[in-house]
């Protein structure tokens, strides 16, 4: 029997009485049928509703032909009358997204003539797909636009036009569909062939906050959130960059000039005291001209720190040159250089007793080692002679 559509004809039905006219066993819990419901099926790129019906759970609802199946987590009698609560927030969370991407395909319709070609309601946010490219600059002004249509507080307009009316009804569909066909209209924004549920007026949209444009095949994803998903995301950014601000001490509207003068402030920093390693690499370098092999534990150094150094001390020592940095609890970074001679072979035996890993060419070895610095003494003592 074709369930009666009360969500048609009040998109803000929350609870209703209805009778039960089928249940059946159904893969996870029974496929119910009504004789009316304000449950919406799923389609349109919209979510289906879920809720309360009779005492059990509606877990998902799909249309099959002109019926509407409700799968619930317990049976219900048919005859029986009883009561369907839909689970409003997340109802008028997907009215909010709907018609906010009306608005948006509607304006970007008008003012490029790109089509509305995909559309996702994901977690968080939603994305829309333009068959054309959008500059991002663009964006703010769309933006904007979308804005004002909210504020205005226009009547979406929600109808079947007769056989005779529709074929004089503009909208914006890739190709002609058959009768009937239900028509959204949003008056002077836009007017779209749709199945899903809107909101009434524009204002209970509340935002419409665009937040990125990047290219997508042959055009652009616009992805947006409106209503009570954009003041989310925007309570979440704002958070963000409060803790921006606080640790920059930079005033709220300010932080990516502070962010940005941080980063060059670093860059400086990096290459002063790179050209500051090097002469104290120099320095201790030269303290074993000619000594012969060197082992050496340096403070604090990266791993590039340990080759320069290791690099360098080699020049002077005339042997093989062992350097190391870091701590008996987090291992040592560790580079061998002999600008003469192997250090292959005195590689992997260090590899091996001291729990390490690394590689190189003939007269260079990098790597790190996994041991205390005691057991690293050792095992030069026994390994360099
Ligand atoms: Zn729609």
């Amino acid at each position: 029997m074709q369930t009666q559509k009360l969500f048609y004809e009040d998109c803000h039905l929350r609870s209703f009485s209805a009778k039960v006219t089928a249940c059946t066993p159904a893969e996870g819990g029974f496929a119910v049928e009504l004789d009316r419901t304000a449950f919406y099926p799923e389609g349109g790129g919209q979510a289906c509703d879920t809720g309360m019906l009779g005492g059990v759970k509606v877990l998902s609802v799909r249309e099959k032909e002109d019926r509407i199946l409700h799968l619930c987590d317990g049976p219900l009698g048919p005859g029986q009358t009883v009561v369907g609560q839909i689970h409003w927030e997340r109802r008028f969370d997907q009215m909010q997204q709907h018609a906010g991407e009306h608005i948006v395909s509607g304006i970007i319709n008008a003012r490029y003539g790109y089509h509305n070609v995909g559309f996702h309601v994901g977690a968080d946010t939603v994305t829309i797909d333009f068959d054309g490219m959008i500059p991002p600059e663009a964006l703010e002004e769309i933006e904007w636009a979308a804005n004002r249509v909210v504020w205005q507080n226009l009547s979406v307009r929600c109808w079947y036009p007769s056989r005779e009316e529709l074929p004089g009804v503009a909208y914006r569909s890739k190709k002609a569909l058959p009768w009937p066909v239900r028509i959204v209209q949003i008056p002077g924004v836009d007017s779209c062939a749709c199945c899903g549920i809107h909101v009434e007026q524009t204002g209970e949209i509340g935002i419409v906050k665009l937040l990125s444009c990047v290219k997508f095949h042959q055009g652009v994803r616009i992805e947006m959130a409106c209503g009570g998903r954009a003041l989310k995301f925007l309570q979440k950014i704002y958070e963000q960059n409060r803790q921006v601000s606080q640790a920059f001490s930079a005033k709220v509207l300010e932080t990516g000039e502070a962010a940005r003068k941080m980063n060059e402030t670093l860059a400086a920093e990096k290459f002063r005291s790179a050209a500051l390693e090097k002469q104290v690499f120099d320095s201790i370098a030269a303290g074993f001209a000619g000594a012969g092999d060197v082992l050496y534990f340096a403070e604090a150094l990266t791993s590039n720190g340990v080759r320069e150094l290791a690099d360098r001390m080699a020049s002077q020592c005339g042997g093989t040159a062992a350097v190391f940095s870091g701590g008996d609890e987090t291992g040592y970074s560790v580079c061998l250089v002999n600008k003469q001679g192997d250090v292959k072979e005195l590689g992997q035996k260090m590899s091996s007793a001291l729990q390490g890993r690394g590689g190189g060419k003939p007269g260079f070895f990098q790597g790190s080692v996994r041991a205390p610095r005691e057991k690293i003494e050792a095992f030069f003592k026994e390994a360099v002679k």
